[in-house]
């Protein structure tokens, strides 16, 4: 692409560097706590395990397929991962390929992803929402990961010098036209109503944080730089909602881009997010508040964590087995143990004990050899 070169004053193919963001600004140390998976808890869930099994997925069933959305149609969805709390509430999980431009899960990945976030955005109030977004004569520079890393780094460093104490970064590569790549970031931060003529201010002070004197010299007050403030719980989780669509959803043409966002993790954050929700879910979003626990890795019946078995089984087991969705793409499993005997005497109990614990047993031995049955029916 021409535009870009001619303003950084270097020349083409020199080590990449992008122009409107030098490199110089930033030691990388400082924020590379936000690098990695800034959402995975101590124990792991369903989702420190998605990546590898799909490609377990992917050995199972015909090797070689491409990963066009036809491949993705086939597997996507096809296997689940089987879990348990220690009182005996079993679980399923349905796998999903989380490829945004697949539309069979786009939205129950983006369902989720709310559900991973919302113990966060729940402590936001008010809420801050900014946009950053460069212009389209540099937007070929974020197609590089090195260029939206930077980007990124030098958006994060910028807010915290105005004082964001914390913030949510979530990475966009489109924007409402789907065939046009425009890597853009919304952050939400602790908002507060901001007069007129200090959120300019503030603007102009991101834009010099965020780009060179040259991109300041050439797009000036055009650099896109927008602030909303959000008062209400309503508009904080709408917000959610909206930093959290996909937005990445035709492959068509965007191959390029596609190979290179690969694995990329689209949400950063900084900061500390232990505090007390400040609002709650209206009563109506039950389905959604179990979708929480389970995405924090904890049984929404009982609160205890649940331990997910590593070895993927064939969706269709969880349906055989009576498997009923409680929320988007989790289903629970009819208990394995007979209810509790009525305590009469430890005898009584121990003997109920037993008879639970070989209930268990034989369920389980039926379990692996389902198990077994459905593993080769699928190879
Ligand atoms: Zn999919
Ligand atoms: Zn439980």
């Amino acid at each position: 692409m021409v535009a870009v070169s001619g303003y950084t004053g270097e020349g083409r193919g020199e080590k990449q560097s992008s122009p409107g963001i030098p490199e110089t600004n930033l030691a990388p140390s400082s924020i590379a706590v936000i690098d990695g998976d800034p959402f995975a808890p101590k124990k792991p869930t369903v989702g420190d395990f998605l990546p590898p099994y799909l490609d377990v997925v992917d050995q199972r069933s015909t090797p070689g397929t491409d990963l066009g959305s036809n491949g993705l149609d086939e597997k996507c969805g096809q296997w689940a991962l089987y879990g348990e709390c220690q009182n005996g509430h079993r679980f399923a999980v349905q796998i999903f390929c989380g490829k945004p431009w697949h539309e069979a899960c786009r939205e129950i990945m983006h369902r989720r992803k709310i559900a991973r976030l919302l113990p966060k955005v729940q402590q936001l109030l008010p809420a801050g929402h900014w946009v950053i977004r460069p212009p389209n004569e540099l937007q070929v520079w974020f197609l590089s990961r090195r260029g939206r890393r930077l980007l990124i780094k030098r958006v994060i460093k910028a807010l915290k010098s105005l004082e964001y104490r914390r913030g949510l970064v979530f990475i966009h590569y489109f924007g409402d036209d789907p065939t046009r790549f425009a890597f853009h970031l919304d952050v939400l931060v602790d908002g507060g109503w901001l007069e007129p003529e200090v959120l300019e201010e503030l603007k102009a002070k991101l834009r010099r944080l965020i780009y060179n004197p040259a991109a300041i010299k050439r797009w000036g007050d055009t650099l896109a730089v927008n602030y909303h403030f959000k008062p209400t719980w309503g508009q904080v989780y709408s917000a959610l909602e909206y930093c959290t669509r996909p937005t990445f959803t035709q492959l068509e043409g965007n191959e390029r881009a596609a190979d290179s966002i690969r694995g990329e993790r689209t949400i950063r954050r900084w900061g500390r997010w232990d505090e007390e929700p400040k609002w709650q879910l209206g009563e109506s979003e039950k389905k959604l508040q179990s979708l929480v626990s389970l995405e924090k890795g904890e049984c929404p019946v009982c609160g205890k964590p649940i331990i997910w078995n590593k070895n993927p089984i064939p969706f269709d087991l969880v349906r055989s087995q009576g498997g009923v969705e409680i929320t988007t793409g989790y289903y629970s499993l009819p208990p394995t143990r007979s209810p509790p005997a009525p305590l009469g005497g430890v005898d009584q109990r121990l003997n109920g004990l037993l008879k639970r614990k070989h209930a268990a047993f034989l369920e389980r031995e039926e379990y692996l050899a389902q198990l077994a049955r459905g593993g080769d029916q699928c190879r």
